[in-house]
């Protein structure tokens, strides 16, 4: 199955590393005009030198009125990746105001504001879209030290559907990509740990944490019109975990 998206303009958040930086690249290759936007310069100068044709774009998506004018300013958008995404663990008990407001930000709010900016041209030039959400498994399935987070995801789960109610009639699909472990920083930082990793792992059925060329392609197929009637899905990438 062939993906292409000549023609078109796209704009991937979190794009500085791990997945999001992959998912960029791929959509340069596959021939879509790309912003890939993140919050340390450093990082998108290395994804300039590495693909020179990729638009680099620095914005802190935490900060929504200077991030909304800067998406404004990019021109129009078909294809939206949401992926930016943040992680502070702690026990529930020691959650902290700040770590809260930090991850909902993010994770969060940031998701509403960059799809608003990219779906209001959409709706305004009558012209079809897809957007993508990072998801996680831990918006389904509770997990230590995880309050602030997976109920970021949860959160993330419920604005894709509500995204898919409203922007359908737009021509708008919107859906959500829910992934377990991948071994990017984000990923290290959480579950390097084999004591903490292997319990997970254990009931996994393929036995394995996913790729982010796992991810990469789960996300594109949901940009590109081969998921043309897949509209509201938040797809798990979990090698059938939610069946153990
Ligand atoms: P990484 O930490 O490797 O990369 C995240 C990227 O997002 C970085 O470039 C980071 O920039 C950028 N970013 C974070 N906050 C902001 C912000 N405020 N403004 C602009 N850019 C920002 O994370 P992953 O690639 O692992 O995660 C990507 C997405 O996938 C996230 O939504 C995550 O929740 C989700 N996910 C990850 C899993 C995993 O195990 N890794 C599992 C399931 C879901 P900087 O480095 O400068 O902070």
């Amino acid at each position: 199955m062939e993906i292409t998206f000549h023609g078109k303009r796209a704009l991937v958040t979190g794009a500085g590393k791990g997945i999001g930086r992959d998912i960029a690249k791929k959509l340069v290759e596959c021939g879509a005009e790309t912003y890939a936007l993140s919050r340390t310069q450093a990082d998108l100068d290395t994804l300039k030198s590495e693909v020179p044709s990729m638009h680099i774009v620095l914005a802190d998506l935490q900060d929504w009125d200077g991030s909304r004018k800067v998406i404004e300013q990019l021109g129009p958008i078909d294809l939206l990746v949401n992926n930016a995404g943040v992680g502070r663990n702690a026990l529930f008990m020691e959650v902290k105001k700040e770590e809260l407001d930090y991850v909902y930000d993010i994770n969060v709010k940031s998701i509403v504001n960059v799809s608003q900016v990219c779906a209001k041209g959409m709706i305004e030039r009558g012209t079809a879209g897809s957007i993508v959400n990072m998801s996680s498994i831990a918006s389904s399935k509770a997990l230590q030290e995880h309050t602030a987070y997976a109920s970021s995801k949860a959160a993330v789960d419920m604005i894709t559907k509500v995204m898919c109610l409203e922007l359908g009639p737009h021509k708008i699909r919107v859906n959500a990509v829910n992934p377990t472990v991948v071994w990017t920083e984000m990923g290290k930082g959480t579950w390097s740990d084999p004591a903490k990793s292997g319990p997970l792992l254990a009931r996994i059925p393929l036995n394995k944490f996913v790729e982010i060329e796992d991810v990469v392609n789960a996300t594109l197929f949901l940009l590109s019109d081969k998921s043309a009637m897949v509209n509201g899905t938040c797809m798990l990438l979990e090698g059938g975990l939610s069946c153990s």
